[in-house]
């Protein structure tokens, strides 16, 4: 099928990144530049952890800086791209039975517009944002995915933004040129095998991948957007890796293209 959507997780790493021009900037910059274009995203950002299910329908959805201690200039960031109120009524149906609410609360925060403001800069296709329900195991996520594989019929980009390490206690803000972890280095490679091999189960159950696991996945938020991804993916979609490497040596900045 060629009008099928491909869907991809993005790494974003340093919120820093939105405003500054480097290897992964130019990476996300070059993947929006071949992807179709889409009529809308859908974002699965880390950064929307909550305990619920919900998605963004306000139609104007304000840019959050959900974060502090940056420079003013990421403060004055805006990603002025449109919501789609109907796009957010569409996921709440393709969830049914997850009760999902419709939020006029939040808008898009920085996992999502540290990325977009790259990949489509004019901020001119619609965006929702859904939460991450942070009660729920990584297999519910996984399956969340798979109930939202019509939207890449549907001409809808789903974005996952998060980390596949994400060990922030380890990281070096701001050193150029650090040694990366073992551990990082090793997991990272696990699971771009087991996502290569369609591994998916133990890709879900990364908890059991042991030590390695422990130290890049602390905490949930950053890998679960990942397991929306391949949720979406059929079993003939190609996968590659637009984005490769490892910030302050604890976060990894890989990018999964499925399809
Ligand atoms: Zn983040």
């Amino acid at each position: 099928m060629t009008d099928l959507m491909p869907a991809v997780f993005l790494g974003h790493g340093n919120p820093m990144n939105a405003i500054l021009n480097n290897v992964y900037s130019d990476a996300w910059a070059a993947i929006g530049k071949e992807l179709p274009c889409p009529k809308a995203v859908l974002s699965v950002s880390a950064h929307w952890y909550i305990p619920g299910s919900a998605v963004t329908a306000n139609p104007a959805p304000p840019t959050i800086h959900d974060f502090g201690g940056f420079p003013k200039e990421l403060y004055e960031v805006q990603y002025p791209a449109p919501g789609s109120p109907e796009l957010a009524r569409r996921v709440k149906d393709l969830l049914s039975p997850v009760p999902v609410e419709l939020d006029e609360s939040w808008g898009l925060d920085h996992g999502t517009w540290s990325v977009l403001t790259h990949v489509f800069p004019k901020a001119d296709i619609p965006v929702v944002q859904i939460s991450i329900d942070e009660r729920q195991p990584p297999a519910f996520h996984y399956e969340m995915g798979k109930r939202l594989a019509a939207l890449r019929e549907e001409g809808v980009l789903v974005i996952g933004s998060g980390n596949v390490v994400h060990n922030l206690h380890a990281y070096a803000w701001g050193e150029r040129g650090v040694q990366v972890f073992d551990w990082a280095v090793r997991f990272e490679k696990e699971v771009r095998e087991l996502m290569l091999k369609g591994d998916d189960a133990r890709v879900v159950a990364y908890e059991k991948l042991g030590q390695d696991a422990m130290l890049s996945v602390p905490t949930p938020d950053h890998y679960l957007p990942l397991l929306y991804i391949l949720g979406l993916r059929r079993t003939d979609d190609p996968i590659s890796f637009p984005v490769q490497g490892v910030d302050g040596g604890s976060v990894s900045m890989l990018g999964v293209r499925i399809g």
